[in-house]
């Protein structure tokens, strides 16, 4: 446990020195449950969104299943706004369910999640959880709503009340019928949308795992009822494997079936993907991603109302009078189906993923310290990010052995070559040794030196940032060379 909490603080250390991660207005204070990614960070954080976007919706391909999908199936994609109308939010659930218990302590006035007091800490010294000092006076948990709330238009009464949406997913169901109506897509598809969400977390916590704006990847995959339980047993796979494609470790990462009493109301089956984060308590896992089979109950919420549970199913909430509590938009979400002529509401399985918390997992995978022979031979500690190369902020550093002879010239040369198709980095100065280490920090897979026998024969030395082996490529090879290793 020392050594994870010692190996975190190395970590924040690090993205604070390299520009990965800075603490939101840090000039002023900072500001709880706020993060910004520095120069290295959004290029990371983008390379994670990107490798989400391009794995699922534009690499797939709609005529061919993959391996273990029941069928062929079409993906499309999403940008909706962060204000939706705020019906939405009463239809879904949000307005009425989407709440932490909180307590309260009359004495030190600190706020706390109900369900997390035994591991937070009381703000008195010496270090114990709530309730646990003399002077300690809990408040009964009370429910406190997740939503930040804002006003539209110049006018602050409750007509006015908007939300920042808490997910991105409501989004798709409301925009269901036109992406229907727009493109040709039919039964299965999915539609994948990245975006900002805001929840008013009680106790941000974990550095960036636990913010209060973050960004999700969501997927909302639609098909025929019958076959919704094999889609569901597809995604649990797909999206455990896309971690792993990308460098995560199984031993670290669990895919972890909800008991029957965990599962949200509406769900009929949930899974989370988790990571054995360091500075979790040990044992411990931090979810990264929620895949939940939600059967009809999202479509058919906002065509009917909201819904709520009765008996073995659903019904829409009726007030004392007999009203529709939160009536749904009334329009059509039902799907027509061409092959049976059949009328029906799609399920929909809803693989739903942090991208703050992804990269924040491959960042904690990535951190190693090892040993290297410096120029001399002599083994020399070192702080290496091995990232996946598709993730490296970075992906190759070009670096003149020294500031004359033609040297930097030629290694400008390559760089801006190297520059047309990825992130590149030009550093001429202090020493090559010195330069090494600063790439492996940022974690690029390439550092290519341009040399003496650069003068001679052309060729340039590429780096290999894991096992520090070099080999000699020519000059005018690097780009196809290059692209070889970042395909691998
Ligand atoms: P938790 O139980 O940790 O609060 P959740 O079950 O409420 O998470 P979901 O509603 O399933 O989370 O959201 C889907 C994904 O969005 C999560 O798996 C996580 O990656 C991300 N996410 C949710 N809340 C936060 C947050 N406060 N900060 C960063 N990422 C978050």
């Amino acid at each position: 446990m020392a050594e994870n909490k010692e190996l975190m603080d190395k970590l924040i250390s690090l993205c604070k020195r390299r520009g990965l991660i800075f603490q939101s207005s840090e000039i002023y204070g900072g500001v709880s449950g706020f993060w910004d990614y520095g120069p290295l960070g959004v290029e990371l954080k983008r390379n994670v969104k990107e490798a989400w976007w391009r794995d699922m919706v534009t690499a797939h391909d709609d005529t061919t299943p993959p391996t273990g999908a029941p069928s062929p199936y079409a993906m499309v994609g999403l940008d909706c706004s962060i204000i939706m109308h705020p019906q939405v939010w009463k239809v879904s659930g949000h307005y009425d369910l989407f709440h932490d218990m909180l307590v309260d302590c009359r004495t030190c006035k600190a706020r706390f999640r109900a369900d997390h007091l035994k591991t937070s800490e009381c703000p008195h010294k010496p270090s114990k959880h709530p309730g646990e000092h003399d002077t300690c006076d809990l408040t009964e948990p009370r429910e406190f709503n997740l939503m930040f709330k804002t006003n539209l238009g110049a006018l602050v009464d409750p007509s006015s009340v908007a939300y920042l949406r808490p997910e991105t997913a409501q989004g798709i169901f409301a925009n269901f019928r036109n992406v229907l109506d727009s493109t040709r897509v039919r039964l299965p598809f999915g539609i994948g949308q990245i975006g900002k969400s805001f929840r008013n977390e009680i106790t941000p916590r974990y550095y960036t795992f636990r913010s209060r704006e973050f960004e999700q990847m969501e997927i909302e995959f639609f098909c025929r009822p019958a076959e919704s339980r094999e889609w569901y047993a597809y995604w649990r796979g797909r999206r455990f494997a896309w971690y792993t494609s990308l460098g995560l470790q199984s031993d670290k990462l669990r895919l972890r079936d909800h008991s029957p009493d965990e599962l949200s109301h509406y769900s009929c089956g949930t899974a989370d993907i988790e990571y054995r984060f360091p500075f979790l308590p040990e044992g411990e896992f931090g979810e990264l991603e929620g895949i939940a089979h939600r059967g009809d109950f999202d479509l058919r919420s906002h065509m009917e109302g909201k819904l709520v549970r009765q008996g073995d199913g659903f019904a829409v909430e009726r007030d004392s009078e007999g009203n529709v509590r939160y009536p749904g938009s009334g329009k059509g979400l039902r799907y027509f189906d061409d092959q049976s002529r059949e009328q029906f509401i799609p399920h929909a399985v809803e693989p739903s993923a942090g991208a703050d918390r992804a990269t924040l997992a491959f960042l904690c995978e990535a951190y190693t310290e090892d040993k290297v022979p410096d120029d001399k031979g002599v083994p020399q500690p070192r702080v290496v990010m091995k990232l996946h190369p598709r993730l490296a902020p970075i992906k190759a550093a070009v670096l003149p052995l020294v500031k004359r002879d033609g040297m930097p010239e030629i290694a400008r040369e390559c760089y801006r070559e190297l520059k047309q198709s990825w992130n590149t980095f030009y550093d001429e100065s202090g020493s090559v040794g010195r330069r090494y280490r600063r790439q492996d920090e940022s974690g690029t897979p390439f550092c290519i030196t341009v040399d003496n026998q650069t003068l001679s024969d052309g060729t340039v030395t590429v780096r290999d940032r894991d096992t520090t082996q070099q080999e000699r490529v020519a000059s005018r090879d690097l780009v196809t060379f290059i692209a070889a290793k970042l395909r691998q």
